[in-house]
C-alpha cells in the first residue's frame, strides 16, 4: 500500500502584521478553512502576534508556528525565545534554517543543527528550510549543498524524532522574487532529499517525511507544484500574507489529496 502523505501548507509571515492585523487575517483562514483536515495548515506570525494569533486557532484545525527559536533553554542571549516559551503560546511548529536567517544573520549549519535537536527534545515540530543560491544553482552544485544543509542540520536526529520534521526545499533565489522554480528543478531535489532521507534512515521513514517547496508559490503555479511526487505542500511567503490567495493554496492542496 502506498504511504498517503498529507500535505502541508504553512504560511511565513516574515516581519509582517501586528497582533491586531494576525488576529484579522487569522480569523479570516479559519473561517474559510479552520475545521479542514485533509491538508494541514500552520501560520508562522512574528513573535508579537503569536499569543493573539493562538486565541483565535483555539479549537481549530489549523496550528500555529514561529518562524525561528533559539538552542538554549533560558540565559543571557538578548532579544531571543526558547523552545519552552514557545510551548507555553501553544506553538507546535517552529521554521528553522530559513535563507533569510543564513544571510542577514549569519546562521551556520552547526547552529541550525542545535536548533532542531532543542525543538525535538521540547516538542516542536522543525520546519527545516534548505535550499541554494543562484551562484550555487548555477556553479552546478545545488545537490551538494542541499546535502551539506541536510546532513548538516540532522546530525544527531533519531530515527523516531525523524516523523516530527518537516523540510522546505526552498531555493533562494526563488524566495520573494516572483522567479518560481519548474516543476522538474523542483522535483528533481525533493527526489534528491528524500534519496538522501533514505540513506541515512531508510526507505520506510524517509517515505513519511513531508518535504514542502518555498518559493514564490501562489494559486497560479501550486497545482502543478503539489501534484510532484515528492512535494508534499508548501512554504508560503508573500502569498501567505492574504487570506484569499493562503485559503486558495490549502484548496489546491486538498484537491491533490
Ligand atoms: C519564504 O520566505 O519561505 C518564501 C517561500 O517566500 P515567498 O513565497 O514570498 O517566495
Amino acid at each position: 500500500m502506498p504511504i498517503i502523505r498529507k500535505k502541508l501548507i504553512a504560511g511565513n509571515w516574515k516581519m509582517n502584521k501586528t497582533a491586531g492585523e494576525g488576529v484579522t487575517l487569522a480569523k479570516e483562514i479559519v473561517d474559510a478553512i479552520g475545521r479542514e483536515t485533509a491538508v494541514d495548515a500552520v501560520l508562522c506570525p512574528p513573535f508579537t502576534a503569536l499569543e493573539s494569533v493562538a486565541h483565535v486557532l483555539e479549537g481549530q484545525a489549523v496550528k500555529l508556528g514561529a518562524q525561528n527559536m533559539h538552542p538554549e533553554k533560558n540565559g543571557a542571549y538578548t532579544g531571543e525565545v526558547s523552545a519552552e516559551m514557545l510551548r507555553t503560546l501553544y506553538v507546535t511548529h517552529v521554521i528553522l534554517g530559513h535563507s533569510e536567517r543564513r544571510t542577514y544573520f549569519g546562521e551556520t549549519d552547526a547552529f541550525i543543527n542545535k536548533k532542531v535537536l532543542a525543538a525535538l527534545a521540547n516538542e516542536l515540530k522543525p520546519i527545516l528550510c534548505i535550499g541554494e543560491t543562484l551562484a550555487e544553482r548555477e556553479g552546478g552544485s545545488t545537490l551538494a549543498v542541499v546535502q551539506r544543509q541536510l546532513e548538516g542540520a540532522l546530525a544527531g536526529v533519531k530515527p523516531e524524532q525523524l516523523t516530527s520534521v518537516v523540510i522546505a526545499y526552498e531555493p533562494v533565489w526563488a524566495i520573494g522574487t516572483g522567479k518560481v522554480a519548474t516543476t522538474a528543478q523542483a522535483q528533481e531535489v525533493h527526489a534528491f532529499i528524500r534519496e538522501l532521507l533514505t540513506k541515512l534512515y531508510g526507505a520506510p521513514l524517509a517515505q513519511k517525511i513531508r518535504i514542502l517547496y518555498g518559493g514564490s508559490m501562489k494559486p497560479s503555479n501550486a497545482p502543478e507544484l503539489l501534484a510532484q511526487k515528492d512535494i508534499d505542500g508548501g512554504l508560503i511567503g508573500g502569498a501567505s500574507l492574504e487570506a484569499k490567495s493562503f485559503v486558495e493554496l490549502v484548496k489546491a492542496a486538498m484537491a491533490v489529496s
